[in-house]
């Protein structure tokens, strides 16, 4: 087979291995990484065959850098059977907000303002590819954004909240740094952000999905506890944390096994349901299988949603 899949911040962790099993699964890779020294280093050290990937520039922080990807990308000349929304950034040691290249509290911008414009570009290229049997947009969830679930239930620093999302309303610049307008919380703040994503992939499968026939869906991978993602936090978090959910929660997931959970959503056969969140469940057990999780009432709540997208269209230039 010939079919390509791009994932973001595919130098490390969850989307390094995804990029390392689909290439495995015979896929070609466009990377799309900020750091390409870092990102062909990667590839290298993960053994993902020369042949089977692309590095491309993509600083999800500045919208002008996924518009120049968009551009690219196309030059490329592969058809898009995929495109795998994962690169984050989390920061919850920071006192005071960092900023986009436009302006926007940085974890939010990066996260998910820059990948709603990278989705909503795309969308015609993932299109074109439903013919063939694929034409799928996956995006990493996370079970802290789920109320429904235990992991979404614990308030450090707080829940996911996006309140009636007057930082949005308010233009998302500063002073401004959290989607409900309220002060800067930087643990929430990435909590918000992934909550915006599992939004905003509901909204694309309402708008578009039957129309197009491009499949949307989220994941949660598993407690993924030794990827870089922690890089931020304390290092005795850092040292305890994976301990931690190998034996007391039972959520430990390793690299491996993570990113051939993404792969098995973007390539089998088993996964062309849309609008669903995947889970293989929060205590890790050896042959689980995928089910399709219930979202919480925050992620389900249609009017939201829709006010969530058009505010985001219009931070991010889109009509
Ligand atoms: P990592 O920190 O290992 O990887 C994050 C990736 O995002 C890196 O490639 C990083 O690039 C990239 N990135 C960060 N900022 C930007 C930017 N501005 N532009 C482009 N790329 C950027 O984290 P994980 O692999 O753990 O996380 C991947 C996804 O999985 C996230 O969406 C996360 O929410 C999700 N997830 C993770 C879980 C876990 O337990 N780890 C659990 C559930 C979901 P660089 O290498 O240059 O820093």
């Amino acid at each position: 087979p010939d079919q390509t899949a791009v994932i973001t911040g595919a130098s490390s962790g969850v989307g390094l291995w995804a990029a390392k099993a689909l290439a495995d699964r015979g896929w070609h890779i466009v990377m799309a990484c900020r750091d390409l020294a870092k990102a062909h280093a990667a590839a290298a050290a993960t053994g993902i065959a020369a042949d089977r990937h692309s590095v491309l520039h993509l600083d999800l922080a500045d919208l002008d850098s996924v518009e120049a990807f968009v551009t690219a990308l196309r030059k490329l000349g592969r058809p898009l059977d995929a495109l795998v929304l994962n690169a984050a950034v989390y920061m919850p040691r920071l006192e005071a907000p960092m900023r986009s290249a436009q302006g926007y509290e940085l974890a939010v911008a990066t996260n998910y303002l820059g990948h709603f414009l990278l989705a909503n570009r795309l969308l015609p290229d993932l299109h074109a590819t439903v013919g063939r049997g694929t034409g799928r947009l996956v995006t990493l969830g996370t079970v802290t954004a789920n109320s429904e679930e235990f992991g979404g239930k614990i308030p450090i620093p707080a829940p996911a909240d996006l309140g009636e999302l007057a930082g949005f309303e308010s233009g998302f610049k500063p002073p401004v740094a959290m989607i409900d307008g309220k002060p800067f919380k930087p643990g929430k703040a990435y909590k918000d952000s992934k909550l915006a994503l599992m939004m905003m992939s509901r909204e694309l499968h309402g708008r578009f999905h039957a129309a197009t026939g491009i499949v949307f869906c989220t994941l949660y991978p598993g407690c993924v506890a030794e990827t870089p993602l922690f890089r931020h936090a304390p290092p005795a978090f850092q040292r305890i944390f994976p301990w931690f959910q190998k034996n007391i929660t039972k959520g430990y997931v390793s690299q491996p096994l993570s990113g051939d959970r993404v792969a098995q959503v973007v390539a089998d056969p088993g996964f062309t349901r849309s609008g669903v969140h995947w889970s293989w469940g929060n205590r890790q057990k050896p042959g689980a299988q995928p089910f399709a999780q219930p979202l919480s009432a925050k992620a389900e709540n249609a009017r939201r949603s829709a006010r969530l997208w058009d505010l985001s269209a219009g931070l991010v230039g889109l009509p």
